[in-house]
């Protein structure tokens, strides 16, 4: 019979893998080991990108170790550096060694981590691995958890406990009858929260004009008695207080230790937006801005940003199991359960699901308790020396120095009478610079009213060396910037 000329079945079927994942792990590597001397920024035009990668689809297809070759070719230029250590904008995060590796062989091994019998030591590594999550981050051992792909959908699976929780106190059971009759539920926070909540409480028909924004304090904490006056005033309308552990800008923190007990009172839901935040926990030093927090409902973080994990990987963390898998357990006769093991598919959104839980499982025990603080703790002190290295140049103003890994700066117009506006677009003109440069990377946004550069450390591999490369390139748009304007 004559042999297929499609590439189903490959060209050396005796050997399908090791060229493709050869080509993967050279290039790879090369990457990784070359991401202190290559451009942060990318540095191929989208048209340049889009001729490349936008081949022909062929009928025939084409033998593995070409796709990928092609594959690295056509994308050179158009991969960041975020991995590296002089990405400072967003809030993202690099890949640690054992973590990348263990990502590796998740997508090898191809387990579909739903329910246990379909993966069971994917669903075995999850259960250990939220078992020291709960320890390291200082939640309630009892709490239940779900690995989800990010803290959008772990704002989605606590939020839908909170919604089945607070209306099941008021007798009506959101699954069955859904939200057309409900009681409106009541959402307070304060103006810092983050857009991934509002998404969250969109997805389950929660709705933004549930959410009152209460005032926060210059430092971006909501305030304890517009909680209070808020809560009385609402009765007994069932109610969610979201609280924020870190926000993008000021690493700011809610006083949880005076604001829950104050929530609890009044029987509304606590939940926590602790992305990045949360991670403070694990480290002596900075334990304390979450005292309190183990009080709340429920708990949203992120295992891809601080944690160093490969995307996709975010934790969902409830107090009380029962409502977390009320809003989540599905049952059919086809998917077989297991008796003693946890079967993901009670705690999670998904129904096919990604094993995610090996890479968190290998970052966890690459860094152990210590390396988890240290590398916290690093980060907090390279953001703290780049805000403060940066405000020391000329034309350079600090807008907030960092009590955690995020600040805040922006640059000055020096002209006599030069106002908000001009500083406004100066600041805009020297970050373009910067990322023109491509030593560093580092995002704008508008903070008070005024336009900031962002300043975010997350990363194991920022070094001090880093710090000083990321100061110079600042110090060199600074001066580039100016000579266009005069
Ligand atoms: C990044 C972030 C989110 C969203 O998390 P994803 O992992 O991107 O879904 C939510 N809240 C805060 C404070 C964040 O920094």
């Amino acid at each position: 019979m004559a042999r297929t000329t499609f590439y189903i079945g490959m060209v050396n079927p005796a050997d399908p893998f090791r060229q493709s994942l050869g080509v993967a792990l050279e290039h790879s590597l090369r990457f990784l080991e070359n991401l202190d001397d290559a451009p942060v920024c990318p540095t191929a035009s989208l048209e340049t990108l889009r001729s490349r990668l936008a081949r022909e689809l062929t009928d025939e297809g084409a033998a593995p170790e070409q796709v990928v070759s092609d594959l690295v070719r056509d994308v050179e230029g158009g991969i960041l550096g975020s991995t590296g250590g002089r990405f400072f904008a967003w809030v993202v995060g690099g890949v640690l060694p054992a973590s990348l590796a263990a990502d590796w062989l998740t997508s090898a091994w191809d387990q579909n981590a739903g329910i246990h019998v379909s993966g069971p030591a994917a669903g075995l590594v999850e259960e250990i691995a939220g078992g020291w999550l709960k320890d390291i981050l200082g939640l309630p051992a009892g709490a239940s958890f779900a690995f989800v792909t990010g803290c959008q959908m772990a704002h989605v699976t606590c939020l839908a406990a909170a919604r089945h929780a607070l209306l099941e106190r008021r007798g009506w059971d959101v699954a069955r009858q859904g939200l057309y009759g409900a009681p409106p539920i009541r959402i307070l926070t304060s103006g810092e929260k983050h857009g991934s909540v509002q998404r969250a409480l969109r997805l389950l028909g929660m709705g933004l004009d549930q959410v009152i924004e209460l005032p926060a304090t210059a430092l971006g904490q909501l305030s304890p008695e517009a909680l209070e006056r808020e809560l009385d005033a609402g009765g007994r309308s069932p109610t969610i207080v979201l609280l924020l552990a870190g926000d993008l800008c000021m690493g700011a923190y809610d006083p949880f230790e005076t604001l829950i007990p104050i929530a609890r009172r009044h029987r509304a839901w606590v939940h926590v937006d602790g992305a990045f935040g949360l991670w403070a926990a694990a480290s002596p030093r900075y334990r304390y801005l979450l005292r309190g927090v183990e009080g709340a409902d429920s708990w949203a973080t992120d295992g891809h940003k601080w944690l160093n994990v490969p995307y996709d990987c975010g934790y969902a963390f409830v107090a009380d199991p029962e409502a977390h898998s009320a809003a989540m357990s599905h049952r059919e006769p086809y998917l077989q359960r297991h008796q003693e093991a946890r079967d993901q598919m009670d705690w999670n959104p998904e129904w096919s699901r990604r094993a995610r839980g090996f890479s968190t499982y290998a970052a966890l025990r690459q860094l152990g308790r210590k390396g988890i603080a240290a590398l916290v703790e690093q980060c907090c002190e390279h953001a703290h020396s780049l805000v403060l290295g940066i405000g020391r140049l000329p034309g350079a103003e600090v807008l907030w120095e960092p009590t955690i890994n995020q600040g805040l700066v922006r640059f000055l117009d020096s002209h006599a009478g030069a106002g908000d506006p001009d500083h406004d677009r100066r600041t805009d003109e020297v970050i373009a610079k910067v990322l023109a440069g491509g030593e560093a990377y580092f995002g704008g946004t508008t903070w008070h009213g005024r336009r900031a550069m962002r300043v975010s450390v997350c990363n194991w591999r920022t070094s001090a060396e880093d710090v000083d490369r990321a100061v110079e390139a600042v110090r060199k748009a600074l001066v580039d910037a100016g000579r266009k304007t005069t």
